[in-house]
């Protein structure tokens, strides 16, 4: 049954209430200030109610989420890590959150070093030479770094390197991103144990090769041993590898894509470095290139001049302008806390952390769940489904997380199992927590024996069930309909 607070904003709307006073209009100013096309001809018809009703509203609103910050989120390829909140005083100190971005340069300079001293940070961490903050996302960072690419043959005269090179295991992003940015997209295949087939993306290599991206650990969770022998060969035939450093949790303070050979990779603050993200944004994904690649970074660059200060750069060999200005600075401002607060020795813990904590999970489950990749993982791993098929489909078991208080891992992702659950932990979870899901995970793992209907029909427990998820994303409704 529907309750009183489950009502909408505009069923609890009455004529004649509202929820604010506008102060005095002490400047005379009236509505002829405003040209007369743009004044509005019938009133808004927005909710009138009053500020419990509002408040009530949203925080009931609020409840209904899942978040890091309400429970453990054990999202594979998203690193759901705790955000601290520490980070978020950071970003709303007002040095930094009342800046306006069209400010001169001599008045930012605390901001443009904080900008210089996180990209030397990330080149610390990751062995590449310079980075660019400037990106909105992951996604926006690898369209970025592969305009990178293509400049970069472009400048050498060497305009015959059209193709990308992507393995099936790949983040959806990186074959769509390669689209976008013009290039076509040649898919090298995974052997059984789930790393590339090496011999097979030699018969792939040739002089139309711009490069090949990919990620390691990879999408499964898997360190890629050959990857020095990857980058000769891709390096051997003119191409450039490319890293998709978007979940670099288990690699953080240990190891570099740069020592790997990659040329170009992108981070995501958004997810490595503790800064919150769901929903769509805000996010940020950094591009860090070798210093061959650094005069295509997309402008403006932030330079240290001789004299201490700094300044915004415009390279002619730039890849171009990827964004309005500097990125989502407050993004940065967060993961730059999150890097000083954690310090050189602890930054080292991070990833031994996430390693430990997904094996456990792994190994107290594969008893109940089916592991198509055995062996030692990294931050995350893969199960297809329940070890016994009672018609249960992992569908059903994420619903059913929902109604024990945790949120599901990603389901059917990677494509290379019928019924993938991508398991990541992450280091800030507590033991207590991974025994408490991996209790959970069993119970379930019973109940598909004794119960399969009511798995079925889970969750039982959360405001909204099922939704129709292609319908949600291809016709939203984002408009109270007796509002029309
Ligand atoms: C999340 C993710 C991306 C895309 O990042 P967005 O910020 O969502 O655009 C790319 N690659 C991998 C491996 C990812 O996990």
């Amino acid at each position: 049954m529907q309750s009183y607070y489950d009502k909408l904003i505009f069923d609890l709307s009455k004529p004649g209430r509202s929820g604010y006073s506008l102060p005095e209009n002490t400047w005379g100013v009236t509505a002829d200030a405003l040209p007369e096309d743009l004044r509005r001809k019938t009133p808004a018809g927005l909710p009138q109610v009053s500020e419990p009703d509002v408040v009530r509203h949203y925080t009931n609103l609020s409840q209904m989420n899942f978040g890091v910050d309400t429970g453990f989120y054990p999202l594979g390829s998203c690193t759901m890590k705790y955000n601290p909140k520490i980070n978020e005083q950071v970003a709303s100190m007002p040095g930094f959150s009342a800046l306006h971005p069209l400010q001169p340069e001599w008045t930012v300079q605390g901001a443009l070093k904080l900008y210089y001293d996180l990209s030397r940070a990330l080149s610390t961490l990751t062995g590449m030479s310079d980075f660019s903050l400037n990106q909105f996302a992951g996604a926006h960072g690898e369209l970025t770094g592969l305009m990178i690419m293509r400049q970069y043959h472009r400048l050498r005269g060497d305009h015959g390197r059209t193709k990308v090179i992507v393995p099936d295991s790949a983040h959806g992003t990186n074959p769509a991103s390669a689209a976008v940015c013009g290039l076509s997209v040649v898919q090298v295949k995974s052997l059984e144990d789930g790393t590339i087939d090496v011999g097979a993306l030699k018969g792939l290599l040739d002089d139309s090769v711009a490069g090949i991206m990919m990620t390691n650990p990879n999408t499964l969770g898997l360190f890629e041993t050959h990857v020095r022998e990857i980058a000769d060969l891709v390096h051997g035939c003119g191409g450039l590898l490319y890293y998709d450093g978007a979940n670099m949790n288990a690699l953080l303070g240990q190891v570099r894509p740069g020592d790997m050979g990659f040329d170009i990779m992108h981070l995501n603050l958004h997810k490595t470095f503790s800064t919150p993200h769901g929903g769509g944004g805000p996010g940020s994904g950094p591009v860090g290139v070798t210093s061959a690649l650094a005069h295509c970074l997309p402008y403006p660059r932030v330079v240290r001049k001789n004299d201490g200060k700094y300044a915004l750069l415009t390279d002619k060999d730039s890849c171009g302008r990827i964004s309005g200005f500097m990125g989502n600075f407050g993004v940065l401002l967060k993961a730059y806390a999150y890097i000083l607060m954690l310090g050189k020795q602890n930054v080292k813990n991070v990833g031994p952390y996430a390693v430990l904590a997904a094996n456990y999970i792994k190994e107290s489950l594969k008893d109940c769940y089916k592991l198509p990749i055995k062996g030692l993982c990294k931050h995350e791993f893969v199960f297809d489904g329940l070890a016994e098929d009672n018609g249960v489909t992992t569908l059903d078991v994420a619903k059913r997380l929902l109604d024990y208080g945790f949120h599901a891992p990603t389901i059917y992702f990677p494509l290379l199992f019928h019924q993938s659950m991508m398991i990541e932990p992450t280091e800030t979870e507590s033991k207590e927590t991974l025994d408490a899901f991996i209790g959970v995970m069993r119970k379930i793992a019973e109940e598909a024996k004794s119960d399969p209907e009511m798995l079925r029909s889970a969750p039982h427990n959360t405001p909204v069930g099922r939704p129709d998820e292609t319908s949600a994303a291809t016709h939203p409704v984002l408009k109270y309909s007796d509002m029309q």
